[in-house]
Formats: C-alpha cells, structure tokens, sequence
C-alpha cells in the first residue's frame, strides 16, 4: 500500500525518531508499504518520519542505479542492495569527504550538493530483528547517511552553507505551503 509522503514543513521530520521492538505492531506490513511508497516515487530510500512515524526505521533499495554509468565499477554490489535498517546507530565516519547532488522524496525539486564523509561503520537490526555490525562505503554510505539523519530529524537542505540555504529557503517555503507539483502521493502541512 502506497502512504503519503510527508512534505517539508511536518513538524515529524523534525522529530528524533524512537527505538522500537520486535513487537512493533504490523511491522512486516508497515516495511512492505513502506517499499511500495519508495519504489512509487521512485526513490532510493526512506525513513518511517517521511510516512508519518517517528520511529527508527529506514529502508534502502539501491537496485536502480545499477544501470547507472556512474556506478558502473559497483553495479554488482548495487543490484542487490536492498535493506531494512532497524534501530541504526551510526558508530563511526571516516574518510575524505566528497560532494554529491542529494534530493529527497520530502524536498520534491530541491537537489543540492552536500560533503558528507566516505564511509561508515554502522550498528542496526535487520527486518528480522537480527543484528549486524557493517561497513559501508560509497553510494550506499551516502544513502545510509542520508536516511539516517532522517531519524535524527535532520534533514539533507541542513547541510547547506548559510548562503545555499537562503537560496532554497523560498524554494522550502513553498514546498510547506503545498505549492509544488509532484507525480507521488504527498501530504502538506498547511
Ligand atoms: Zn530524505
């Protein structure tokens, strides 16, 4: 089932996201919408606060851009990157850090570059509740951080220089006011 995505301006995306247990109600279904909402607005990743949750969940399919020249040398990889991310906690970043045009399905038309480090070393739970302890680096790194300031109630425009950010501050503003048009189910604040 495909859910609303939370617009810029929700005072959800803002919230720091709680930890939840194996007895979550409906999990099993709330990931399944969760991957029809993503792959619907043909995103790459989503965090529960972007469907209204304030929970530490986020899911990441990378399968896309396989086909991607870019990501040629990782296509392998990339084709099978599809995770559940549950109660992450990121344990360490390291590496040289580098740009990259980020966009979020929250943000419709709004893609800027953001520095973030290399690679991450990261704690979560899997759909299953079972724990794992991995590394990352690149493009996965890069979604992963992404999603995960999701849960910290931050979000990728943050990141910004002071000059940046009062470039798309109109640009917010009326992504708040429901004034953007979007080809996927959303859900203004206002
Ligand atoms: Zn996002």
């Amino acid at each position: 089932m495909i859910l609303p995505i939370r617009a810029f301006g929700d005072a959800v995306l803002r919230r720091k996201a709680q930890e939840i247990d194996k007895d979550y109600p409906e999990l099993k279904k709330l990931i399944e919408n969760m991957f029809d909402t993503m792959n619907g607005a043909n995103g790459i990743g989503l965090a529960a606060p972007q469907i209204g949750l304030d929970i530490r969940l986020f899911i990441i399919d990378v399968s896309p851009l396989a086909d991607d020249e870019d990501y040629e040398d990782i296509a392998d990889e990339l084709k099978d990157f599809k995770k559940v991310f549950i109660n992450a906690k990121i344990l360490e970043e390291s590496g040289e850090e580098w740009k990259f045009n980020e966009g979020c399905l929250s943000i419709p038309e709004v893609r800027e570059d953001v520095k973030r480090k290399s690679t991450i070393k990261i704690e979560y739970y899997d759909e299953n509740f079972v724990k794992h302890t991995d590394t990352f680096q690149d493009i996965r790194a890069r979604v992963i951080q992404h999603e995960y300031d999701h849960i910290e109630g931050i979000l990728f425009t943050d990141h910004l220089s002071a000059l940046k950010k009062k470039i798309v501050k109109g640009k917010l503003q009326k992504i708040a006011n429901g004034d953007v048009s979007v080809n996927y189910k959303m859900r203004f604040p206002k």
